[in-house]
């Protein structure tokens, strides 16, 4: 791409010099001590020069195929713009200064010398073997191709017509002039186009990137959601329990205020499960986690499902007292709800044992203190005949 590139810039530097020196354009003789032989020799460097990097671009192209692209691309590019200027000041120079050495080929605005000299032949063998080429190596294979096999015959048809025409302001000198104009921007457009039809590619492709990114982002939210919750009773599980239990404790002991926990567990539940059928079980399950956090409303209170028939309730800043009290409330209104439970040793209905541990300010319980403390309160209230409330100051006080 490079050495293509470089081919464009060489036809679009050597326009200059070409232009200047051309007699009648700026001056009558031609401008940058041009003589009389300056720009046709010029313009035969420039229709031969083009064809030869079009074949040089080719070969390299047809060579480089598979190998991984040159590490060094800056420095490279910048040598061979470099070796371009070169080539294009040599031309000048040599054209100007070498006028009177190199062969005639013009006299006054005819031409025709170019041809029978064999110049024009070589000019024109050149682009047409660039033309032959192309076609034979790449049969426009993409959009880059077809257009450089479109600028490449242009230019094959420039000269074709320009040494046909023979002299200077003919019809044919002047048709060759519209095909440098085609052959100089077809390719140059087809390259914007396929730029810009990358960038569409791009952009869509990055909305398509952030869609995605945001999906999965919404996913994993859910996703931490689930996995905090408890697949029966859709309240908190044991995982976000613990996690929870660990967060108040530290924010508790930070505060120097009182942390309250509740352990609950369900009166007879096997015998339930025995005379009602598991299913039957799980929907007492569901009803009770329901129970316990409609009676938490209005409070700091958060349910969690501890496992088997067992929740937990976290109280923060609660006293004793109030404690004691949201333990009663929950218990009353599961006994309120009238499940029966025709095989319990308490009564009719489904009844809950719940114990019940108060963290004092700067008491610095551990975690696992926390739990097995109200979990002898709670073992307690299952001794003492269940369906009841005790806390774990009693058992001292006992
Ligand atoms: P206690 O009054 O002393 O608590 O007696 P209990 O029968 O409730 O206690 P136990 O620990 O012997 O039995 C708990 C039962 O809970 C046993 C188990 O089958 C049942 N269970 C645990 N998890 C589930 C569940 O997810 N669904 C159902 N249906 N039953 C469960
Ligand atoms: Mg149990
Ligand atoms: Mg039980």
């Amino acid at each position: 791409m490079l050495i293509l590139a470089c081919t464009y810039l060489y036809t679009g530097l050597i326009i200059i010099p070409h232009i200047l020196t051309f007699p009648g354009v700026f001056s009558d003789t031609g401008l940058l001590g041009a003589g009389n032989q300056s720009a046709v020799w010029l313009w035969v460097f420039w229709h031969g020069g083009f064809p030869i990097g079009i074949i040089a671009y080719l070969l390299v192209d047809q060579l480089d195929r598979q190998e991984d692209p040159p590490q060094r691309v800056i420095p490279l590019a910048a040598g061979m713009v470099t070796v371009t200027i070169l080539i294009v000041l040599l031309w000048y120079v040599l054209s100007t200064m070498g006028n009177d050495w190199l062969p005639a080929i013009i006299e006054k605005n005819n031409y025709s010398i170019l041809l029978t000299s064999g110049v024009g032949a070589v000019v024109w063998l050149l682009n047409c073997s660039a033309f032959i080429l192309l076609i034979w190596l790449r049969r426009g294979k993409n959009v880059l191709t077809l257009w450089l096999t479109v600028a490449v015959f242009a230019f094959l048809l420039d000269v074709t017509v320009t040494l046909f025409a023979g002299a200077r302001y003919s019809l044919g000198w002047y048709t060759a002039r519209l095909n440098s104009l085609v052959a100089a921007t077809v390719v140059i457009c087809s390259i914007i186009y396929e730029v810009n039809k990358l960038y569409i590619r791009l952009v869509k492709q990055h909305v398509q990137l952030v869609e995605s990114q945001d999906e999965l982002r919404s996913a994993n939210e859910k996703l931490t959601k689930l996995s905090n919750l408890d697949g029966l009773t859709g309240i908190p599980n044991r995982r976000r329990f613990d996690e929870m239990l660990a967060r108040e404790l530290h924010e508790s002991a930070g505060k120097n205020s009182p942390l309250s926990l509740l352990m609950l567990d369900i009166d007879c539940f096997k015998t339930y499960n025995d005379h009602y059928g598991h299913l039957g079980g799980d929907a007492v399950l569901k009803r009770v986690a329901l129970i316990i956090e409609d009676s938490l409303t209005g409070t700091t209170g958060i349910a969690a499902r501890y496992g088997g028939e067992e929740f937990a309730v976290i109280l923060p800043r609660l006293d004793v007292e109030h404690t004691q009290r949201i333990g009663e409330r929950i218990r009353a209104a599961v006994e309120a709800e009238q499940i029966l439970h025709k095989a319990s040793i308490v009564g009719n209905f489904i009844t809950v044992s719940i114990g019940a541990f108060t963290m004092l300010p700067a008491q610095n319980t551990e975690f696992e203190e926390m739990v097995a403390f109200a979990d002898q309160a709670l073992y307690s209230s299952k001794s003492d005949g269940r369906n009841r409330v005790t806390a774990f100051d009693q058992l001292l006080n006992r």
